[in-house]
């Protein structure tokens, strides 16, 4: 396949669209991004690169971020996280509460915002407060392999204004006593990993382990078991688009995440990564030209997991 003729179609599909969709109001620093950029980068399993656009432009990785945090958490206590969270697609809303009150505390899954903050609190278990914050860039780091990596502070400033509701799943799931850390704690973790900034190239050079059975095939080095990989593949899948994840699979057929950012990053097993970014959102949050480009790049290159 020739990555970049299908990379120059994807883009010129979806050029009438460029700068639709709604830039994330929510936390002031997101809303000042230009909705016009647009990006794409593939990066598949032989090391290759691919580009388009503004492929090499930093944006704020959000809930994108959750793939990260879940790795290592899973990494640090193993099976056991599933006590703590559940693995079903939640049909909610990214920072819904309704159905915490239901379900004792457990949120239905780690890709969002309530299962991330368990993701988070796993971590400040190990780290500390102030060393979870080093461990998870540096570990995003590693597996960008020199693609540069950073936490915006006025994001995650700009985040924890605004946090009112993050702080609500928090402190309910403390109530539960499913959280095992002060809650500004963890928020103050959770915000600064949503401020992490990566390129679509970046961020789909990092994420190539997924698609390589959990080892990154250009360092050799092993992130997760193959089982493990698989897992966190399947609950992006079911879950990575928040309650559009039906239709993500539906019309992409590949795990992915999104994050309010704009960026998203869908995984190819076996074959390569891709991240898109583009600012506008659809009504769900996710982007809205970055998932036409994704289901035009599965329709020209056929790749699906089914
Ligand atoms: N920082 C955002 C929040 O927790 C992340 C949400 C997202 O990217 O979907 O509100």
């Amino acid at each position: 396949l020739d990555y970049n003729e299908i990379l120059w179609e994807v883009a010129q599909t979806v050029e009438p669209q460029r700068g639709s969709g709604k830039v994330a109001n929510y936390i002031p620093a997101l809303a000042e991004v230009d909705p016009m950029n647009f990006g794409m980068a593939v990066v598949t399993r032989a090391g290759d690169r691919f580009t388009t656009g503004r492929a090499d432009r930093p944006f704020s990785l959000q809930s994108v971020t959750k793939v990260i945090s879940l790795t290592m958490a899973l990494e640090s206590i193993g099976e056991s996280f599933w006590k703590r969270s559940g693995r079903e697609p939640s049909g909610d809303p990214f920072n819904s509460l309704v159905q915490l009150e239901h379900e004792n505390g457990i949120p239905r899954n780690p890709l969002i915002n309530a299962g991330a903050l368990i993701s988070t609190d796993v971590l400040v278990s190990r780290y500390g407060r102030d060393g979870a914050v080093e461990a998870i860039l540096q570990f995003a780091q590693e597996l960008a392999d020199g693609e540069p990596v950073r936490i915006d502070p006025r994001v995650a400033a700009s985040e924890r204004e605004t946090g009112f509701r993050n702080a609500a799943v928090a402190n309910f799931m403390r109530s539960f006593g499913n959280l095992h850390n002060p809650p500004d704690d963890v928020l103050h973790v959770y915000f600064h990993q949503c401020a992490l900034e990566m390129s679509c190239q970046g961020l789909a050079r990092a994420m190539l382990y997924l698609a390589n059975g959990g080892v990154d095939p250009i360092t050799g080095r092993r992130i997760v078991s193959e089982r493990r990989a698989r897992r966190i593949n399947a609950i992006m899948l079911t879950c990575g688009h928040y309650d559009a994840s039906g239709d993500f699979a539906f019309h992409v057929g590949l795990p992915g995440k999104s994050g309010v950012g704009g960026g998203i990053v869908a995984i190819a097993p076996g074959q390569l990564s891709v991240a898109v970014w583009s600012p506008g959102l659809s009504p769900q949050g996710n982007s809205l030209v970055g998932t036409m480009a994704l289901e035009k790049f599965a329709s020209l290159t056929g790749l699906s997991v089914f």
